[in-house]
């Protein structure tokens, strides 16, 4: 039987309950099909607390050796800037290991109510997750004097944009062959009129496919007035990520966001993390919806070539869901949300 080698980072506040509920689902779904061999990791902002850095300097080699990565969630700003955090573990491990596709799905799952009259969208946003706004290149001078400057400057290269297009249209092909490019190309006539000309260069290659070019700010518009309209979307780094929480709010909430970020090349291992934070207003409290995470997981075993398994998880988590169970904050708690996953998977 095949045996999955799996990284657990739980991470802060509801990171740990949703990674704890979510790895029980997995297993319930491994069945005897597979095993998934877990080691889990203490690295959090409690971890630097202690140790003043978010992972141990040998944290990346020691992730490497893993078939996938499993992170609830990071951060915990009362004690650690929220900068500190993502920019030392998080980032870093995205950056290492090349997980350059961020796959958000949006779809209303049964039973769950959006705030949106269009019910039927069905949208996978791919985000860029290596570099563009986020590459962390800047610097601030006189800092806290009153001539202060902080410069923070987006990269975009070749390489970069590229493969992330080609990443897109080729999702787009396997799905309903419209793929949207998202930019702002009008105000920022360097990095997002680059990423224009290199989107019409790669859809030559993808004549199957439809391409639509959105400026950042149509687009969140769009997704609240004709999310139906849409299939698959590409972006930069921060507008993918703005444009997610939109594509989570409509699909119910934070709790039923799930992402992948995806090594496409297999050259390293990817990683599967729920979109929510840390939810520190709800820490603790067996209230967080562990949706967002089995759907992670369930990227997770598709990735792993357990589709099967995967499928039975989206499943499960429907039939739970189409029975009411999880599709309101505050209406189930974590433990039986899990419970009902789970006794849906067995039945
Ligand atoms: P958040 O996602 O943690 O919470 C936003 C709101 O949504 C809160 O009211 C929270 O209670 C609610 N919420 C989130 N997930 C939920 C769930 N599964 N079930 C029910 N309610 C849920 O965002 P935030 O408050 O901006 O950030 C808190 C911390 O998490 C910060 O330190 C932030 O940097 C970090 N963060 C980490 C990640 C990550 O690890 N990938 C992502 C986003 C934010």
């Amino acid at each position: 039987m095949t045996a999955y080698r799996l990284a657990l980072i739980p991470g802060d506040g509801i990171g740990v309950d949703v990674t704890h509920a979510a790895m029980q689902v997995l297993h319930a779904a491994a069945k005897d099909r597979f095993t998934l061999e877990t080691t889990s990791f203490p690295w959090s902002c409690a971890y630097y607390l202690e140790h003043g850095v978010m992972m141990p300097a040998d944290g990346i080699e020691t992730l490497r050796n893993f078939d996938a990565i499993f992170l609830g969630a990071v951060g915990w700003p009362e004690t650690v800037p929220d900068s500190v955090s993502l920019h030392g573990l998080l980032l870093p491990i995205r950056k290492a290991f090349n997980q350059y596709a961020n796959i958000r799905p949006h779809r209303l799952l049964a039973g769950v109510e959006g705030p949106l009259k269009a019910t039927g969208f069905d949208i996978l946003c791919i985000r860029e997750n290596t570099e563009g706004e986020y590459s962390g290149a800047g610097g601030r001078v006189h800092q806290g004097r009153g001539n202060e400057v902080a410069v923070e400057t987006a990269i975009f290269t070749r390489e970069g944009v590229e493969r992330i297009l080609r990443f897109g249209f080729e999702q787009a092909r396997a799905r309903r062959r419209h793929l949207t490019s998202v930019t702002k190309s009008n105000a920022q006539k360097f990095s997002m009129v680059f990423w224009d000309e290199v989107t019409r260069e790669l859809a030559a290659d993808y004549p199957d496919v439809t391409v639509s070019h959105m400026h950042i700010d149509a687009m969140a518009a769009k997704m609240v007035m004709a999310p139906q309209d849409l299939d698959v979307i590409v972006a930069s780094n921060l507008f993918g990520d703005i444009l997610t929480d939109l594509g989570a709010a409509i699909q119910g909430g934070l709790g039923f966001a799930a992402s992948a970020n995806i090594n496409p090349e297999r050259d390293a291992p990817s990683m599967f993390e729920p979109v929510h934070g840390s939810a520190p207003d709800i820490a603790g409290r067996n209230i967080a919806n562990p949706i967002a995470a089995f759907w992670s997981g369930a990227q997770m075993l598709e990735h792993l070539g357990e589709a099967e398994a995967a499928h039975a998880v989206l499943t499960a988590i429907e039939t739970a869901t189409a029975r009411g169970i999880g599709i309101r904050p505050g209406l189930n708690t974590t433990d039986e949300i899990t419970g009902a996953v789970i006794a849906a998977l067995e039945a």
